[in-house]
């Protein structure tokens, strides 16, 4: 137990990490090309930001919320999603003053209570971005523009864009109304949360997880089918702003998305090859959220996208990431006086930028050996009393096994030029 991380959770160890840090590199990169600034928010939030956000009647807020009173008594959330927060800070700091619109960008963990398996933690990543203040379809294009050229950067060649449009207040009202007449004798059937939703947001019903309810909602109207002229207009502008950067997509109109501020434009990222939970990226259009929070009216656009889901990807596709884990140069030293040498050259040549080590077991030569083949070193450098003594060593390329001797002072000037 005590040695067990929680269900749902993972370590991310050493040898793995280099993946993560390979991808948040290229994320910050697309980002900046983009002009998306980062933005760091708490990871727990009250609450009732996340119920007024995210949407009492969501599986997020109805089951899968890590919810706790501090001492104080006050009721805090560990963020489940990244916008509500970004929509929080906005408000608050009164970003909205700026010359709109803005974009901001994020790295996050996320936190629900879900049924772990692949694809699916309690604990997991998210990259996500925001543009707050366009309610024009070229923010959504470049939404979508920058998550497909990020997974072009990453060598992603198999993933599908899937775009919908969920409509607006206006024509769901109407949708509503069709809907529930369609529900209305599967209601019985229905899971226990779904009936209670029935009344209060009978949409929700299409995106829950049962397989029973998944069954009856079958054959549903669907909202694409009932959108009002508005809302028509801009799903036809996004998908010209779509064909006019050259990116392929699908029309699906049984994308629902599993949070409730969704207006307009809704899309998936999709991929075939990792199993069931294939959506890497989800995201869309907020145009009530950032006013529903208690913000002036601001339309917002943006996503979410799941970093254990894109790595998987990433295996699946046998691409490779890149991985930088030698070291320049690593001294064995014998003796006391060998190690005070030592551990001043090692700092000396780390300010100079060479990744140095030395043993800080005082082991025998043989296992310092041993230790430089472990750190990957380029090259090595023994030193003892003779060295110290002639102020001469041998650097030893670990590769070639060829040995250059140079005085002591000429090593940073040395190991340069071996670079
Ligand atoms: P799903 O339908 O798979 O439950 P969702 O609609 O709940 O996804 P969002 O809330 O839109 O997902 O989150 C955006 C992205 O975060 C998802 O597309 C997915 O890649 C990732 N994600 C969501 N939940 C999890 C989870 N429990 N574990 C790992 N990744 C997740
Ligand atoms: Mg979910």
């Amino acid at each position: 137990m005590l040695t067990n991380a929680p269900r749902g959770t993972k370590d991310i160890l050493p040898d793995q990490v280099y993946k993560w840090q390979y991808v948040e590199s290229i994320f910050k990169e697309i980002c900046s090309e983009y002009g998306f600034d980062e933005i760091r928010t708490p990871t727990f939030e009250h609450t009732d930001l996340f119920k007024r956000g995210v949407g009492d009647t969501t599986d997020i807020v109805e089951k899968q919320m890590y919810s706790f009173d501090d001492y104080g008594g006050r009721n805090l959330t560990l963020k489940p999603e990244g916008t509500a927060p970004v929509v929080r800070a906005f408000i608050e700091n009164k970003l909205y003053s700026d010359l709109l619109p803005v974009k901001y960008f994020y790295i996050i963990p996320c936190f629900r209570y879900e049924k772990p398996q692949a694809g699916r933690m309690r604990e997991f990543h998210q990259f996500g971005i925001e543009i707050f203040g366009s309610d024009n379809m070229m923010a959504d294009a470049e939404v979508i523009g920058l998550a497909m050229d990020f997974f072009e950067k990453l060598s992603i060649i198999e993933l599908e864009l899937h775009i919908n449009s969920i409509g607006c207040p206006n024509c769901r009202e109407g949708y509503r109304i069709i809907l529930k007449e369609f529900l209305k004798d599967k209601y019985d059937n229905l899971c226990d949360t779904c009936k209670t939703r029935y009344e209060r947001n009978p949409m929700r019903i299409l995106d829950c997880k049962s397989e029973v309810c998944q069954t009856l909602v079958v054959g549903a109207p669907k909202m694409l089918d009932y959108i009002c002229e508005d809302c028509e207009i801009a799903f036809v502008a996004l998908k010209q702003d779509l064909d006019a950067m050259g990116i392929e997509y699908e029309v699906d109109p049984g994308i629902v998305r599993g949070l409730d501020y969704y207006t307009k434009t809704a899309f998936e990222i999709i991929s075939k090859n990792i199993g069931a939970q294939g959506t890497v990226c989800g995201g869309g259009r907020y145009d009530n959220l950032i006013e529903q929070v208690g913000g002036p009216a601001t339309p917002g656009v943006g996503f979410g996208m799941g970093i254990e889901r894109l790595l998987l990807v990433m295996e699946k596709s046998n691409i490779v990431i890149p991985r930088d884990d030698e070291i320049d140069v690593f001294l064995a030293v014998m003796g006391a006086k060998a190690q005070n040498f030592g551990i001043n050259l090692t700092r000396q040549l780390r300010k100079n930028g060479f990744k140095a080590q030395m043993d800080l077991k005082a082991r025998a030569i043989k296992h310092q050996f041993k230790y430089a083949d472990r750190l990957k070193a380029r090259h090595t450098i023994v030193i003892g009393d003779n060295e110290l003594e002639s102020q001469m060593v041998s650097i030893k390329n670990m590769t070639t096994s060829e040995q250059t001797m140079v005085a002591v002072s000429d090593i940073i000037k040395t190991l340069t030029q071996l670079r």
